[in-house]
């Protein structure tokens, strides 16, 4: 094999790797996000407390109407209870008391939205209960298959590294250490053929001298857009 062969060669085995190492990095995330798990429990425990806010906030409305109409009963009975001996006292009463009914009939009047508010609250609590539940019931078998996929690639990639690593120590120091700052630099490319006098590269034609340089030389030579070795 000439050494050009063997980079080419390399550089096969390392886009394949770096392909591996991605997918890899994928299950890695996939498993780390846990299904969109923990969003979804923090979304469900906010509708709890929201549920439970609009219940604290009927019940409160309710004990307020229970007092309201006691007050109204107590003040309609010293209005027309005979008992008040003077003018002051009978305006001070009846001015309390339409204070106190128009308080009463606001109370009335929100009533009916708070609860609809707690209902309408209860029900997405159920819902996303429900939606968490399943979630988490098929995160359970994602998890083991990612688990088990991320195991199997580990071992596949970790013996194709090994056969790289063999592979690369074939090749002289120079040529390797040249590659290796290509490939890294270049995104994964760092050989490329010289198809009919063009760079395949950067599609550039190459001037004949340089043709005639690459044919001569026991290796690939570096190409003009500096992004690349050439080979034919
Ligand atoms: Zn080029």
């Amino acid at each position: 094999m000439t050494i050009a062969q063997s980079l080419l060669a390399l550089q096969d085995t390392d886009q394949s790797l770096a392909l591996r190492r991605r997918e890899y990095r994928e299950i890695e995330v996939e498993l780390a996000s846990e299904g969109g798990l923990p969003e979804l429990r923090d979304k469900c425990e906010k509708t709890r407390k929201r549920e439970l806010e609009a219940k604290v906030e009927t019940a409160r409305l309710e004990s307020d109407l229970a007092t309201l109409k006691d007050q109204v009963g107590e003040l309609e009975t010293r209005l027309y209870g005979g008992s008040i001996t003077n003018v002051r006292e009978l305006t001070a009463i009846e001015t309390e008391h339409s204070t106190t009914r128009r308080n009463l009939a606001q109370v009335e009047e929100s009533i009916a939205p708070a609860e609809v508010a707690a209902e309408h609250a209860r029900q997405q609590y159920e819902d996303l209960s429900k939606e968490l539940e399943e979630r988490e019931k098929s995160w359970e078998t994602r998890k083991v298959e990612l688990r088990l996929e991320m195991a199997k690639r580990g071992t596949v990639f970790n013996e194709m590294l090994k056969a790289r690593n063999l592979e690369a120590a074939q090749i002289p120091e120079e040529d390797l250490a040249r590659y290796t700052r290509l490939f890294r630099s270049n995104r994964g490319v760092a050989v490329v053929r010289v198809d009919r006098g063009v760079c395949q590269g950067c599609a550039v034609r190459l001037p004949v001298g340089e043709l005639t340089r690459l044919r001569a030389a026991d290796g690939p030579i570096p190409c003009s857009c500096g992004r690349a070795l050439l080979t034919e």
